[in-house]
């Protein structure tokens, strides 16, 4: 049976950056992935790589702060995989948030991006509105930029896996987590590749199965409740039409909420919406309802573009159970842990753009279940290239 430290379930981009976290700590690490690397909700979201500029209207300035340092990080140690692009909002005479509320924000987001030159923003001049491929001019009243980033969400998963391997950690994939039982200070974990069943002892589990979260948990058989969640389905539409300078922020005129419109491959992408959902998530698809309304906001802010859609996916992102609506829910990463199971941590939700620091908290939280290993590098300063072509 196989031996290791820090066993970890899921190979989306928090599955991967634990083991990348991890085996760069040292310790002997194995990833379980059922699919393939970046092949659920890590190939499918919005592809951002930012503080998340709405985020500070429901006051979540700690995770903001986090994401714009973890922005520059990445900017800094994978310039291959995320690079820096303009944002652009346009404000109307209709659109719910007026300029000084956009300032108000900018000023904010720029304060906790610590006052660098890449969290200035601007006021765009009235003579530049035409260049902003085919915005809506008609009722324009001022158009705002500033910086973000962008990455591939696959390409840059597949980054992280690759780089935990070379650290040393060890991967099984398609292979399947089906059950897991804690007995004398280990981990009996069971899984299934191929047609076969095999074994393996860890002291330390991590559940990163995104939206089989609660699946996995509960192939633990134990009596430790897992907070509640909703799956929300969000949905992308890539364009016909080729890409934009620069990412828009535009309101939904339907519903006011934030969506938006961007550069992909040559094309233009926009996303996404907020459906919740019972379904598995192996099988979610956009829906016609999702589709229509996307189309429309693309039509309405560019009415001469050409809105054909090329290609369409939908993921799922994992929320706790609140009384608030989906759009003002907690967009951080809640770590549970329980005593009834010492060293096991589940991850539930999380950004794309905090996967590095997360992973730093999940080392720290499980450290004191390992002996002391030497570290091998440090993942704040270790340089991110992008996977050889092919490997999954
Ligand atoms: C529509 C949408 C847009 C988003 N946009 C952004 C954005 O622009 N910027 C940003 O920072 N964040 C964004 N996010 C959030 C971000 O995409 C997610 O937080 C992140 O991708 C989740 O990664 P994960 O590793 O938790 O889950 P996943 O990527 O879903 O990975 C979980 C993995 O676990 C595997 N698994 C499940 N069960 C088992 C099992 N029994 N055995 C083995 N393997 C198993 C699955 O196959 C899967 O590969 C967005 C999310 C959504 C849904």
């Amino acid at each position: 049976m196989t031996d290791v430290d820090v066993c970890i379930i899921g190979g989306g981009i928090q599955g991967c950056g634990v083991a990348q976290a991890v085996a760069a700590a040292g310790y002997k690490t194995l990833l379980i992935e059922q699919t393939g690397i970046a092949a659920a909700t890590s190939c499918r979201s919005s592809k951002l790589i930012h503080g998340g500029l709405r985020y500070l209207e429901s006051g979540q300035f700690g995770l903001v702060a986090k994401s714009l340092a973890e922005r520059e990080r990445l900017i800094r140690n994978a310039p291959e995989l995320v690079r820096r692009v303009p944002f652009y909002i346009p404000i109307y005479k209709d659109t719910r948030r007026r300029p000084w509320q956009i300032v108000l924000g900018l000023s904010l987001y720029a304060l906790l991006g610590r006052l660098q030159a890449s969290a200035c923003y601007r006021s765009v001049a009235q003579r530049e509105w035409p260049q902003l491929d085919g915005l809506r001019q008609d009722g324009l009243q001022a158009v705002y930029q500033y910086w973000d980033a962008q990455t591939d969400d696959a390409e840059l998963t597949r980054a992280v896996m690759y780089s935990a391997m070379q650290l040393g950690a060890e991967l099984r994939c398609p292979a399947r987590f089906i059950s897991a039982r804690y007995h004398n200070g280990h981990y009996q974990i069971g899984y299934e590749q191929g047609q076969m069943e095999y074994g393996l002892s860890s002291k330390v589990l991590v559940n990163a199965a995104g939206p089989w979260v609660k699946t996995v948990h509960d192939g633990l058989q134990t009596r430790a409740l897992m907070p509640d969640i909703d799956l929300v389905q969000g949905t992308h539409l890539i364009l016909k039409q080729s890409a934009p300078s620069g990412v828009y922020y535009v309101e939904s005129p339907s519903d006011r909420r934030a969506v938006f419109v961007m550069p992909w491959y040559g094309h233009t992408m926009i996303g996404t919406t907020e459906t919740l959902v019972q379904t598995d998530p192996a099988s979610i698809i956009p829906t016609e309802h999702e589709i229509d309304y996307l189309r429309n906001i693309a039509h309405y802010y560019f009415p001469h573009n050409d809105d054909s859609v090329i290609d369409r996916f939908a993921g799922v992102r994992v929320l706790p159970k609140g009384a608030k609506g989906v759009f003002d829910r907690p967009r951080d990463t809640l770590l549970f842990t329980h005593s009834d199971l010492p060293g096991y941590l589940a991850l539930i939700g999380g950004k794309l753009t905090a996967y590095r620091v997360t992973a730093e908290t999940v080392l720290h939280l499980t450290q004191k279940f390992l002996m002391p290993r030497k570290p091998i590098n440090n993942t704040r300063v270790l340089a991110l290239g992008k996977a050889p072509e092919g490997l999954w």
